[in-house]
């Protein structure tokens, strides 16, 4: 079981350019569609479709501004400089970006007073209209939909404090959004595993047809999937992903960005 850059090292994946892989992607809908089958596209979100920096960001200037964070001069004096550029897949990735080691006594204070600050607000609806979605996602989306893939978008997002934002984000932001060819599988609770809901969407995807490609930025929940369905193409999108472990394969495809 290996680590980001461990897992990316040991992992071994199909010498395509981004276009070729999405090329390859639209090939194998249309393919299906010839034999008769459904094409199924899967798609996480957060930092697959979406850029979650924002949101994050968002969230640390507000707890700047909190009576807490005045015991904090030094770590907020540098976190003026914040930009998107510098949010990592956690805090202590971002306050690292920025050069601030949580073995000084002041930055694990900070760390903690912020996570909390964080993680009563990140996973909201509220706070979800700060996400973006990456440049090239929404038409490529729109592209295999329109090729007549059914799209379900698979998520760690829980459906009490996420669902309605989740949706409003994907029409605002044009991804397909309609009730017979998109679906949207998010958690029915806080606090479940990602990696079990995930791998719990199979039946799911088995019972409307047959799965062509999957995009995912986290390794561990890819290669899930992957062992699930090898038949099919699995994209990593190469952005921010935790450091959870995750065994190494092979046959993978990778992209860096929808462009
Ligand atoms: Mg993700």
């Amino acid at each position: 079981m290996l680590i980001r850059s461990d897992w990316k090292n040991a992992s071994q994946f199909h010498d395509l350019s981004e276009v070729e892989v999405l090329r390859e992607v639209a090939r194998r809908v249309g393919e299906a569609k010839s034999r008769s089958q459904k094409p199924i596209v899967l798609l996480d979100l957060d930092s697959t479709l979406y850029e979650v920096a924002p949101r994050t960001h968002q969230i640390l200037v507000e707890w700047m501004d909190t009576p807490e964070a005045r015991e904090f001069p030094m770590v907020v004096r540098e976190l003026r400089r914040l930009e998107h550029a510098h949010v990592g897949y956690s805090l202590k990735d971002t306050f690292g970006a920025l050069g601030l080691s949580a073995s000084n006594g002041e930055v694990d204070s900070a760390l903690k007073s912020a996570k909390a600050f964080w993680l009563g607000r990140f996973f909201t609806n509220e706070y979800l209209r700060h996400d973006r979605a990456y440049p090239g996602a929404a038409p490529f989306v729109r592209e295999v939909h329109g090729l007549g893939a059914l799209v379900v978008y698979l998520t760690g997002r829980d459906a009490p404090g996420m669902g309605d934002g989740t949706v409003e984000n994907l029409v605002r932001d044009g991804f397909p959004w309609e009730p017979a060819t998109t679906h949207l599988l998010l958690k029915p609770a806080y606090g479940l595993p990602d990696l079990d809901h995930k791998k719990g969407a199979a039946d799911f995807i088995r019972s409307r047809g047959e799965l062509v490609a999957s995009f995912e930025n986290e390794p561990a929940n890819l290669v899930a999937i992957y062992e699930i369905f090898p038949e099919a193409m699995h994209v990593f999108v190469e952005t921010v992903s935790s450091d959870h472990a995750a065994p190494a394969a092979s046959g993978l495809y990778r992209i860096r960005s929808f462009e």
